[in-house]
This record gives C-alpha cells, structure tokens and sequence, in this order.
C-alpha cells in the first residue's frame, strides 16, 4: 500500500488561476474562483484596498508577509495585484 496520496483527476483539483499552484476544492467555493486557499485570502483582502478600507502599502507590507506566514509560502503574491 502507498501513502502516496495524489491527486486525483476531476475530482474538484484544479490550477491556482493567480499561482498556478495545483489545489482542491475547500468547501469555502475556491472552486468558483479557481484559487487557492492563500491566493483567495489575498484577493479578499486586496478588496480591502480596493474599498480603501486598508492602503496599498498595508496590503504589500504587512497583510501579505502575514498570509505568507500563515499559509506557510513564500510566492510573490502580490505582483499579481
Ligand atoms: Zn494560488
């Protein structure tokens, strides 16, 4: 038996539309946006700059480097943005 756990085609995995990174469905609807968990984080939260609830600055500086910790990644996310 393999733990080798892969993942399975067409059942709810598909590529990171900001990232690339492969993932799978959540049940937060990712699926609908086709992004992963830290990608989705980073969209809702550049709303916040779009909304200018937070600036650009605050987005980049310090919401970002903490998803970064928080989902344990280190792309640069917020060229995307
Ligand atoms: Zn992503």
């Amino acid at each position: 038996m393999s733990d080798n756990r892969r993942f399975r085609r067409g059942s709810g995995v598909f590529k990171c539309s900001l990232c690339g990174k492969l993932t799978r469905e959540t049940g937060r609807s990712n699926s609908f946006v086709e992004m992963c968990p830290f990608c989705m984080e980073a969209s809702e939260q550049y709303n916040l700059v779009q909304d200018e609830v937070i600036s650009y600055d605050e987005f980049k500086n310090k919401v970002i480097p903490n998803l970064k910790k928080q989902y344990n990644r280190s792309d640069d996310v917020e060229k995307f943005f």
